[in-house]
């Protein structure tokens, strides 16, 4: 069973989620201007005006006094080539990362600037704002600044510049909170990297490619770890022993989803629960189907419901869920120091 000499497998994970928040007072109204073309900043009690807007004066941690339009032209104060952008960032082709002054402004907003070549860069240029094409209240509705007066590095859409140039300036009225208020904001966030796996979670995913489970059992203790975890955490001791485990085991505890979420593959109800395989000493979690929520209980006898071969496209997730076993429940006492 064992493949000691096998490369450990290793593949690409992504986990991703939308983050929803509400932006309140402040970020609302520079966020609903970015949807008119407008940028704002605060105004403090010194005077001071902060772009992008502070949510509470800096010197006096009151509310800003007011918000007030600004730029949208600036000046470069300092920059840097970025020659090989990443996934990600505000531009797919060299571009530099710039503090920008928005003319009216006191502080400096870091963006990308656009100007096709670092030879076109300098301190104290003047940079004016590439608006995104459907602006719709988010912080990317600045897709870049671009050098002032000067066409594009970029290919846009013809009529596009006539209506940036018909942006809101100075005299822009403020948008209230009763012109299509922008009040919240999603986010996606997103974890890319590669996942390598241990030699032993290698040979146990593996075995699983196979229909097999296999655990590994401690020379010390004697217990068997599905997942094998490489080590015995009591004795600290290599686990080296692989021993294959049937596809039965009983329910230790559960919980029923009831909460809908994003993403969700299965309509809720539905049962959740720690499983512990006959002639395992540590549980695992699983889907426990194929039966009305309200009848999963501790001590319940359940068993793999494997996917076809045809659908093992990966080999993390061949066992489809657990369902009812039809045998007696297990007694208390063979599973009652897992919980
Ligand atoms: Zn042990």
């Amino acid at each position: 069973m064992t493949e000691p000499t096998a490369a450990p497998l290793s593949a690409p994970l992504e986990i991703s989620f939308d983050y929803t928040r509400s932006l309140g007072p402040v970020l609302g109204q520079f966020m609903t201007g970015l949807a008119q073309r407008t940028i704002l900043g605060s105004r403090s009690a010194d005077g001071r005006v902060y772009v992008p807007p502070a949510e509470y004066d800096p010197v006096t941690f009151s509310p800003p006094a007011d918000l007030v339009p600004v730029g949208p032209a600036g000046t470069v104060l300092t920059w840097s080539w970025e020659p090989e952008p990443r996934e990600g960032q505000p531009l797919g082709r060299p571009f530099a990362w710039a503090l920008i002054r928005l003319d009216g402004a006191d502080t400096a907003m870091l963006h990308a600037v656009d100007a096709g070549s670092a030879t076109r860069m300098s301190t104290g240029m003047r940079v004016q704002p590439r608006w995104a094409a459907s602006p719709a209240g988010h912080i990317t509705d600045i897709e870049c600044f671009e050098p002032a007066g000067a066409e594009p590095a970029g290919a846009e859409p013809a009529g596009s510049r006539a209506s940036r140039q018909a942006a809101p300036r100075q005299d822009a009225v403020v948008p209230g909170p009763e012109n299509d208020a922008v009040t919240m904001i999603t986010t996606p966030v997103r974890l890319h990297y590669q996942h390598s796996a241990s030699a032993e979670e290698s040979r146990y995913l593996r075995a699983l490619r196979e229909g097999k489970l296999i655990g590994q059992r401690c020379p010390a203790c004697g217990k068997v770890y599905i997942p094998p975890r490489g080590a015995c955490p009591v004795d600290g001791v290599p686990t080296t022993t692989d021993v294959e485990l049937p596809d039965v085991g009983t329910v230790t505890t559960f919980c029923v989803v009831n909460v809908p979420f994003q993403g969700q593959r299965i309509p809720s109800p539905y049962v959740a629960a720690q499983i512990l395989l006959d002639g395992a000493d540590i549980a695992f979690q699983h889907l426990v189907l194929g039966c009305e929520p309200d009848e999963v209980r501790m001590g319940m006898r359940v068993r793999a419901v494997w996917k076809p071969p045809d659908e093992w496209g990966t080999t993390s997730e061949n066992i489809s869920h657990f369902e009812p076993a039809g045998e007696p429940d297990a007694p208390y006492d063979s599973y009652a120091r897992h919980l």
